[in-house]
């Protein structure tokens, strides 16, 4: 019989070289993984080994306890620890101390605290003092576990926030009888008595002995470590990002080094890049002699990376080495952890940095023009929705300039998250929630935030902390959420109790409510609100203020663009029913209009009086009459947009929304009405009455209208006809393409078509022109879908109109679906609002049907879509991978969806012969029938 072989538990790390690597992140999550690739990159980092992720998920199958073979494993890999570390574990000579990190494959803050300084104990701290001949540091290593343990460990914490922490408070007390303000104040004497106390703290609210037992010690904090996989903080945090349960964190055991061993030691986290603004400068802070948390914590203000040069050359040269090896091996921005030992430098983590939008894309375009990656790599590596922070707002400079000149600057901090932001004070999370839920534009002001805080921080505009680095709390969340964000910005005085705050030195008091600005790209915090103005990226665009030679910014988006242009097999076209709104969207690169909405023009000058007149009319003899007031205006409209979209395709609607909307409701208005009409009050209400209906998304609208009033869709055709025939007189170049909304059956379409062609036959007769176009409809019942090779007999093209299409899918009325779509959202009954991310099980798969059964008819039919979710990139995915040809979005996202549209291209390349080939098959096998 063949033996199984033994599931391997534990992955060794140090020396020369590790058992894991970097490609097994699943397994050894994210740290333990980098920590291997580290030292099989020739870095130096402390020895230890990785208990994998299986065992968190076999911790929770089997009620919380181990595999057998593990202890087994743990065991050995620890001997192979002390071997490499020449010191062992527990003993009384010369100890091994431990750190035990927790690391799940994605980096997740809301995860359990390290502990540091493990296998300490009364007999090892001896041995500790022996070998180092400083008691003083001994025993603060000690007094910090033995607080740690009995925190994260052991559960002793506050109960609830307005709690002192057990182990602060003696210490405060301690400080106190001693009549000293700073830690480092404490003799080695007086933080022995600590540890005595600490450990008396435990045993008195615990009942429970500190475990002395150094194994004792490493099991404990390795079931902490999966325990807190199903922490609140961790189960919130995993909810907002995404990440499933499953996965399970790994645990970290690894050898301790010191930066706390005098002024010849040191720690400090890094960035290969500016994780802010992206620029390719080593980017960074640390303290000298400090221990793990002390620069994030934010207790210390630590300095800049730069100064490390002057305080030792040494060590700095062989980090900038580092820095650049790792960008060489990873092709990417890491963010760093390190250590100094008396004089040695230690690599204590490595991943991929978090960045800023604006960063993301700044990195990789420059790492595309260092020759460090593809094209195509730097396209994958940017979210799409990261472009908006490009064309984010900023403040109007001058605005700014005089609010400082008023003496209105407050403080200065750190320029975390880039953008800027203007709203009211909220001090802490809860109030920042409440109120953005009543519509306020809020900044969330902390101290400094904990992972507690993401509800606020996730409904805030912009977050400012007064202390904190780069690398605090705050800094980080905010850019990966891509929140404007002012870190430590540490003159500001806040007073939570007061609720209030104040900058040093200034007299201002800003209370909750009150308005402040951000500006996320310079630091600064100023009292008041503060208009914002384009970004660079638009000021080039759209408001021509900016040159294009003049903004670094610009030039960047454009290469980017002219990638993701040169990959992308779908087109993008825009939703514009205005010639202004038309030119933006073609700077912002639209191919053409995907959806006019011919009755947003209705609302424009005079043209109300016509419409509401026409519903009034009694006959088609005084509808006619009203309509030829309208031809002139509505032709002049479309004159305006075919000129700005020269050379491109205009897909213009008919008629879609019931005629009740265009009349007033309230008395007032009504009766304004009848005065400019000269019409009884009564006449309009009597046809308001008439058009009341119950549903009126799905009542007398879309083609319906045009069906009964064949009248209303004769003279928008003409206007479109005459308008095109009048600029291609111009020398332009004009592509209508008609499209009939709301079609359910075939037939409804054939009507209309035949409106259309009539007219358009007429109206090239009385130019002496023709014109090419097209007569396509809109999908966006569930009937057109599943009959669309009907349809397809008729119609020259198809657009997908999903906001229709999944609302009549759903049986779910958009406008009323805000008083329960939340709560499905919130309580995972669906995954994303349908509204916003196209649902492709359900809405996505009459798409699919409903484009097959099209082609079915019309090999090369030209389908496309333009609803609002042709600008959400999971959409976009969706629709390249169905084989569509185009996508159509406002303005404003049209680079957006451009990026998508290339990044679907390179995930799925052979999406678009697949769909197509799929036709083909089926055009044969009907041939041979
Ligand atoms: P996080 O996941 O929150 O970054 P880490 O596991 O990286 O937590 O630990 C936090 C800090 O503890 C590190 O930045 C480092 O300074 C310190 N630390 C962790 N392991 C060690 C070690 N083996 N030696 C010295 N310091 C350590
Ligand atoms: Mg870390
Ligand atoms: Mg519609």
């Amino acid at each position: 019989m063949a033996k199984t072989k033994t599931p391997k538990y534990v992955y060794f790390f140090g020396g020369k070289k590790a058992e894991g690597k970097s490609e097994m992140k699943n397994l050894l999550g994210g740290k333990g993984a980098n920590l291997a690739e580290m030292v099989n990159i020739g870095l130096p980092v402390p020895a230890g080994f990785t208990v994998t992720t299986e065992v968190c998920t076999y911790y929770y199958a089997n009620n919380e306890t181990y595999p057998k073979e593990l202890k087994d494993q743990v065991l050995k890999s620890l001997a192979r620890v002390e071997k490499e570390m020449k010191a062992k574990f527990g003993d009384k000579k010369n100890p091994l101390l431990l750190s035990v990190r927790s690391g799940a494959r994605a980096s997740m803050p809301g995860m359990m605290d390290t502990i540091l300084n493990l296998g300490l104990n009364d007999e090892t701290v001896q041995a500790l003092i022996e070998k180092t001949d400083n008691p003083r540091f001994a025993y603060d290593s000690y007094r910090r576990f033995v607080a740690m343990y009995g925190d994260v460990v052991l559960g002793l914490r506050p109960v609830d926030k307005h709690d002192a922490d057990p182990f602060e408070e003696i210490l405060d007390k301690k400080k106190e009888s001693k009549g000293i303000t700073k830690d480092t104040d404490l003799t080695a004497e007086d933080l022995k008595e600590l540890v005595a106390e600490y450990k008396a703290a435990i045993k008195d609210k615990l009942g429970m002995d500190f475990p002395e037992n150094p194994m004792d010690q490493l099991w404990g904090a390795m079931g902490a470590v999966f325990s807190s996989w199903m922490n609140e903080r961790a189960i919130v945090y995993r909810r907002l990002n995404g990440i499933p349960a499953e996965w399970g964190t790994a645990v970290n055991i690894q050898s301790m080094v010191f930066g706390n061993m005098g002024e010849d030691s040191g720690t400090g986290v890094a960035f290969t890049r500016d994780p802010a603004s992206g620029e390719n400068v080593f980017y960074g802070e640390y303290l000298f002699n400090a221990q793990g948390e002390d620069v994030v914590a934010g207790i210390r203000t630590p300095l800049p990376i730069a100064d490390l040069k002057k305080d030792d050359a040494k060590v700095y040269k062989e980090l900038i080495g580092f820095r650049n090896a790792l960008e060489k091996h990873y092709k990417d921005m890491l963010d760093i952890e390190f250590t100094i030992q008396q004089g040695k430098l230690w690599m204590l983590q490595c991943r991929v940095g978090k960045r800023t939008g604006f960063a993301a894309i700044k990195i990789a375009v420059d790492m595309v023009r260092q020759k460090l990656i593809s094209k195509e790599t730097a396209l994958l590596r940017i979210e799409p929705d990261q472009l908006n922070q490009l064309l984010r707002p900023i403040f109007d400079l001058s605005e700014k300039a005089k609010a400082i000149s008023e003496g209105k600057l407050l403080a200065k901090g750190l320029n975390a998250g880039p953008g800027a932001a203007s709203g009211k004070v909220a001090f802490s999370a809860y109030d920042a929630e409440l109120m953005a839920a009543k519509g306020n534009k809020v900044i969330l002001v902390r101290i400094e935030t904990s992972p507690e805080d993401i509800k606020g921080m996730n409904a805030a505009d912009g977050i400012l902390t007064a202390r904190g680095g780069m690398t605090s709390h705050a800094a980080l969340v905010a850019r990966q959420m891509g929140k404007v964000c002012v870190a430590g910005c540490g003159s500001l005085q806040i007073d939570y109790k007061k609720g209030e705050m104040r900058s040093e030195g200034k007299d201002i008091v800003i209370k909750e409510g009150d308005y402040i600005s951000i500006d996320g790209t310079t630091g600064e915090v100023l009292a008041g609100e503060l208009t914002t103005k384009p970004s660079e990226v638009v000021q080039v665009l759209i408001t021509k203020e900016m040159k294009a030679a003049k903004s670094p910014v610009y030039k960047t988006y454009a290469d980017l663009m002219k990638w993701a242009d040169s990959i992308r097999t779908m087109k993008v076209r825009t939703n514009a029913d205005q010639p202004d709104q038309s030119a933006n969207a073609i700077a912002f690169g639209a191919e053409g209009i995907g959806l006019c909405r011919t009755e947003h023009m209705f609302f424009g000058g005079d043209r109300i009086l016509a419409v509401r007149e026409m519903i009034l009319a009694d006959d088609e003899e005084g509808r006619k009459k009203a309509l030829a007031k309208l031809l002139p205006l509505q032709r002049e409209d479309f004159e305006g947009i075919f000129r700005v979209m020269h050379d491109k395709p205009v897909t213009i609607r008919t008629l879609d929304p019931p005629l009740h909307e265009f009349l007033p409701h309230d008395a007032k208005d009504i009766k304004e009405m009848a005065d400019i009409l000269n019409v009884p009050v009564k006449k309009i209400k009597d046809k308001l009455e008439s058009l009341h209906e119950f549903n009126p998304m799905l009542g007398f609208r879309g083609c319906r209208l045009g069906v009964s009033y064949p009248e209303i869709t004769e003279m928008q055709v003409r206007a479109i006809f005459e308008a095109a025939v009048n600029v291609t007189k111009e020398r332009k170049k004009v592509l209508p393409e008609i499209m009939i909304p709301l079609v359910g059956h075939v037939n409804e379409l054939k009507l209309q078509e035949a409106i259309v062609r009539k007219v358009a036959k007429e109206v090239f007769a009385e130019k002496g022109k023709k014109v090419n176009y097209l007569v396509g409809t809109m999908i966006e019942l569930p009937r057109a879908a599943l009959t669309a090779d009907k349809i397809a007999e008729v119609a020259e093209f198809f657009s997908f109109g999903t906001n229709d299409l999944t609302q009549t899918t759903f049986g779910l009325s958009r406008d009323d679906a805000g008083g329960f779509l939340p709560r499905y959202i919130e309580n995972d009954i669906l995954p994303r609002d349908p509204f916003e991310a196209l649902d492709q099980e359900g809405v996505g798969q009459l798409v699919q049907i409903g484009t097959q059964k099209g082609r079915s008819v019309k090999e090369n039919l030209k389908v496309g879509i333009c609803g609002e979710h042709g600008g959400e990139p999971s959409s976009v995915d969706f629709c390249h991978r169905t084989g569509l040809d185009y996508v159509s979005c406002s303005p404003f996202r049209v680079p957006i969806a451009r990026l998508a549209a290339a990044r679907a291209a390179l995930l799925h390349p052979a999406a678009k012969k697949t769909a197509t080939k799929k036709t083909v098959a089926k055009k044969s096998a009907k041939k041979k029938k």
